[in-house]
């Protein structure tokens, strides 16, 4: 056995060339996205009013196994890929644990997480499309931050809607994307009719990723040259970010490493998706077996307590509808710590693995993630996002069942991001001032009765 390194780096040469679309391989694909008014699944020539033509291709696509990355992006990629997979060895000796614990970080470029790995390819194909343009919603801030990169990179426009609780959390975030050119807007705004009647209906709302998608959507798709793009849940994110998976798979392949629990957090899916992706394609294939892991928070359990139905991706009810495991498109969840993960919805790629019983998920608290965090940051010296420390939670939690029974399993889990701009969440976490919060049945039954009716 070779020994194995703190940091499992690849050559350059050895990053994916192309991305690996799981779905080619799904046996029971996701459901169609379907046409709000008439029902039906929705054409290219709908989609490509709101998404750029070639994302709308990647979007339809179930049987494609492998998309080739642009050389633009390649290269882009090559200036903060490809990214270390870091054996915890120092978390394993403090844990006391027989586990092995490995960790895919994507904190190392400015945007501090995963997103940038489908922001720059969505601006890409935004540019390649010849628009001026585009639109997009940010909850914590991260998407915005990475998609203001990215269009900064392509010289294009970039309007970002930020939800309003995080504008006034994270004036920091906000200045990272105006540094880039970005323009900022704390949304629900007066500046789009969506906005307008939501916060007729709900003033003084801090708002929800569901209303700053609408207001996006509108903006794109009444401005010329425009197009929207967004940074989770669809099908097109999670082929994108399939990049981290298959990074860790050639890292872990490298040294013969046969992971037993892989463990992403979730919040719309697109990095659960992108790590899991290879290693699930494996699983349905019928050539490995490993134990998969969806972290989401308790206060916007989307998988756990969800229900599995077509519903509105947005507040506004402008997009398609999805087939997902949803909380309702009203559903607007406490205002934690963890902005990334909490949006109503999910993937319907992961909806429907978890639906056939491909993959775990557990919910977690976000006081006990954040003293995860806190372990973690102790001796493996990285500041962890609070969304990516839903995974280091259940992490240490596995490799704490290994110290019980004295099993030697080796745990994957994705590391998505830093958390610099998250100060004033672990500020509350060493005031011993957070709360955790768990939605009540009834407000989810209530959140629910929006869902479509057909
Ligand atoms: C946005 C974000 C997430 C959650 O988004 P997914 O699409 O579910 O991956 C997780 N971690 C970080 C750091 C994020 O910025």
């Amino acid at each position: 056995m070779k020994e194995i390194p703190y940091k499992i780096y690849l050559e350059e040469s050895e990053m994916p060339k192309a991305w690996y679309n799981l779905r080619a391989d799904m046996k029971n694909k996701p459901a169609p996205l379907l046409d709000s008014k008439t029902l039906k699944p929705i054409t290219a020539e709908e989609l490509s009013k709101v998404f750029c033509d070639e994302l709308v291709k990647q979007e339809l696509d179930d049987t494609t196994p492998y998309f080739d990355i642009p050389q633009e992006i390649y290269d882009f990629y090559k200036m903060y890929r490809p990214s270390p997979l870091v054996r915890a060895y120092c978390l394993e000796e403090r844990l006391q644990t027989p586990a092995k614990i490995y960790y895919k970080f994507e904190g190392n470029n400015t945007s501090g997480s995963h997103k940038l790995n489908s922001a720059i390819a969505q601006a890409y194909y935004a540019k390649k499309q010849g628009l001026k343009g585009v639109t997009t919603e940010t909850g914590a801030g991260q998407w915005g931050t990475a998609l203001s990169m990215a269009c900064s990179y392509f010289e294009l426009d970039c309007k970002v809607y930020m939800v309003k609780v995080s504008y006034e959390q994270k004036p920091f975030r906000r200045e990272v994307m105006r540094t880039y050119g970005a323009s900022v807007t704390p949304s629900p705004s007066m500046e789009t009719a969506v906005g307008r009647k939501i916060l007729e209906a709900h003033p003084g709302t801090t708002g929800s990723l569901g209303c700053a998608i609408s207001e996006a959507v509108e903006v794109a798709t009444q401005t010329e040259g425009y197009r929207y793009v967004l940074g989770s849940v669809l099908n097109q994110v999670l082929l994108h970010q399939t990049v981290i998976g298959l990074e860790t798979k050639t890292a872990l392949d490298k040294y013969d490493i046969k992971p037993d629990i892989i463990i992403g957090c979730a919040g719309g899916g697109s990095n659960l998706g992108g790590l899991i992706s290879p290693f699930m394609g494996e699983k349905i294939r019928g050539e490995a077996d490993y134990r998969i892991i969806g972290v989401e928070p308790a206060s916007c359990p989307s998988f756990t307590r969800g229900t599995y139905a077509y519903d509105y991706c947005d507040t506004g009810m402008v997009c398609p509808l999805q087939k997902m495991y949803t909380l309702g498109s009203g559903f607007i969840p406490a205002s934690t710590h963890s902005g990334g993960l909490r949006y109503h919805g999910m993937s319907s790629t992961l909806s429907q693995l978890y639906h056939d019983g491909l993959m775990d998920v557990v919910s977690v608290h976000q006081t006990e993630v954040f003293e995860a965090a806190q372990k973690f940051a102790k001796v493996e010296g990285i500041l962890p996002a609070p969304e990516s420390s839903h995974a280091i939670k259940v992490a240490i939690d596995e490799a704490m069942k290994c110290k019980e029974t004295g099993e030697e399993k080796t745990i994957v889990f994705g590391l998505t991001g830093t958390g610099y701009f998250d100060m004033m969440a672990y500020e509350k976490f060493n005031d011993k001032k957070m709360q955790d919060y768990t939605p009540s049945d009834e407000e989810l039954q209530a959140a629910l009765k929006n869902l479509p009716k057909f």
